[in-house]
């Protein structure tokens, strides 16, 4: 039989579900990813995440060459491209691994609607999450909105339910044509070193119909780190035979290399999340020393797909608030103050910083994360989406589920969210979190006079830097105005007396 398998957010060959099971049953493979013009035009503005993607796309198009086989690129509606695609190679089964999101629930239904009328069937996996949000109930048979006992119900299913991992496929060659009318390409590792396309990890490749970005994108000067599964698993190395062990302390320094650094490869699915639990699980188990870092980091795995599983239960917190009590809220439209945070000149330190490591490198400290979060809708009263948006055209690990989750945490309106009368003091942050300034020191070279803590608090030091901008607002002040709009909303929309 001939299979065709779409890669997605799986792009690698080993641990891969979908893809081991189209290995087990076709005569010939015909492995495929779809430029989907619909999430291009939605992400046209992200240029550093479709350059690390097509980095990852060019790592999985030579590992493919160097087994025989070829990657085929297509460009269009996947519902189009994919059914064309059966007809040419004639092809009886299509496999993909799931997705959450609404967008694509609604796609990989009009692609199954597609292909199901020529007789050509489709079989799909549960691979980018270890318990899909369907596994995980509660006594009620409901979805988990808290956190807590959600993380307890995991870990009692991983305990009996662990997945196995899919062994790594031999792969069944086939190199087929492609329909005349689909813009289309075949990528092997000639094509990858002969052209140099994809050694662009800070350069960019160019743009190509099949392989589109803005029109920004050639100044984009972010520099990524390399995309692909071989990167990702000596990160993963790294990362279990040193930090793990401290990451329970240092995870909340953005100063350290205290975390893994693995979110876009996850995001892409350049590494296998079971892999991750596996070897997370195995060091905790071989190490007691590493123990707590190595739970602590598990939980955070655990967070990710809690976020899958709301996204899944609860479409709408794309565009509307989790908690409904929220809906009211009032939000400032200030396109100054939006401008001045993304740009990182709010005057706040570690809120610049956090907000230039993000233009720098396409990703930001979680720490950070949650800090210029809570500055943004909490000292500027921009609302959640705005920086939602911002975050998903500049972080390279942009993924819809953990955005939204973390934005809506920071706002307040989120599953189990930060209470709102618990709003962040940007000083204090950073003097507990980056306590010897390395971290805003690296960031805002402005700052580069100023020892210590003193950082934190350019506007009280004797040798104030000129260049480096005022506090855009008072901290104390703005946050009495926050809590007061959430109270608000919770008296019904009537502000309170005084
Ligand atoms: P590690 O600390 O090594 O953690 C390992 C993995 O666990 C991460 O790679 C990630 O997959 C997952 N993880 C860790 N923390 C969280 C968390 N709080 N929520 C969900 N998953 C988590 N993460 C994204 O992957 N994509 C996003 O678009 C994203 N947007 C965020 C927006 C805001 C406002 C906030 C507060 C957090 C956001 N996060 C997002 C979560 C978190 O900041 C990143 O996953 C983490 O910083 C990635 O660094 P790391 O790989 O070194 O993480």
């Amino acid at each position: 039989m001939r299979v065709i398998h779409w890669f997605r957010n799986d792009l690698r060959i080993g641990d891969n579900t979908a893809l081991a099971a189209a290995c087990r049953q076709a005569r010939a493979l015909v492995p495929v990813f779809i430029l989907d013009d619909a999430l291009l035009d939605l992400h046209r503005e992200a240029h550093p995440r479709l350059r690390f993607l097509y980095a990852c796309l060019g790592d999985l198009a030579a590992t493919l060459e160097a087994a025989g086989s070829r990657l085929i690129i297509m460009r269009g509606a996947p519902q189009r491209c994919l059914p064309a695609l059966a007809r040419a190679c004639k092809a009886s089964l299509v496999t993909w691994n799931r997705d959450y999101g609404p967008y694509a629930k609604r796609r990989d239904r009009a692609v199954r609607d597609a292909l199901e009328p020529d007789g050509v069937e489709v079989r799909t996996y549960k691979d980018r999450v270890v318990f899909e949000g369907s596994d995980l109930r509660t006594i009620q048979g409901k979805a988990y909105s808290v956190y807590t006992p959600y993380q307890r119900a995991w870990w009692r299913r991983y305990r009996v339910d662990p997945p196995a991992a899919a062994p790594a496929p031999e792969l069944p060659i086939c190199i087929v044509g492609v329909p005349a009318d689909m813009p289309s390409v075949t990528l092997g590792r000639n094509a990858v070193s002969a052209s140099g396309l994809w050694a662009g990890n800070g350069g960019v490749p160019p743009d190509t119909p099949w392989m589109p970005l803005g029109r920004d994108a050639r100044r984009d000067t972010t520099v990524l780190p390399p995309g692909g599964s071989k990167p990702a698993h000596e990160r993963l190395d790294a990362f279990l035979g040193n930090a793990a062990y401290r990451y329970h302390v240092d995870r909340d320094l953005p100063a350290v290399a205290g975390t893994s650094g693995l979110s876009p490869y996850l995001r892409f699915g350049a590494i296998s999340i079971r892999e991750c639990v596996c070897a997370g699980l195995a060091l905790a188990a071989a190490e007691p020393e590493a123990e707590r870092g190595a739970v602590a980091w598990l939980n955070e795995l655990v967070w990710r797909e809690f976020f899958f599983a709301v996204l899944d239960a609860h479409p709408r917190v794309l565009k509307d608030e989790f908690r409904k009590t929220y809906t009211t809220l009032e939000w400032d439209e200030d396109a100054d103050r939006l401008q001045a945070w993304q740009a990182g000149m709010t005057g706040y330190p570690i809120v610049d910083a956090g907000m230039r490591e993000l233009a720098a490198t396409g990703w930001m400290h979680n720490r950070a994360r949650m800090i210029v979060a809570s500055f943004l809708t909490k000292d500027l009263h921009i609302d959640w989406r705005a920086g939602e948006r911002w975050f998903m055209r500049r972080l390279i690990d942009g993924d819809s589920a953990s955005n939204n989750g973390g934005w809506q945490w920071a706002a307040s309106t989120g599953a189990d969210a930060q209470a709102y009368m618990r709003i962040f003091n940007p000083s204090l942050q950073g003097e507990r979190f980056d306590p010897g300034g390395e971290y805003v020191r690296r960031w805002i070279p402005e700052l580069e006079g100023l020892r210590g803590k003193a950082v934190h608090r350019p506007w009280t030091a004797p040798l104030e830097s000129r260049a480096y901008p005022a506090p855009i607002v008072d901290h104390g002040r703005e946050r009495l105005i926050a809590i007061a709009r959430y109270r608000a909303v919770h008296n019904g929309g009537r502000r309170p007396a005084g």
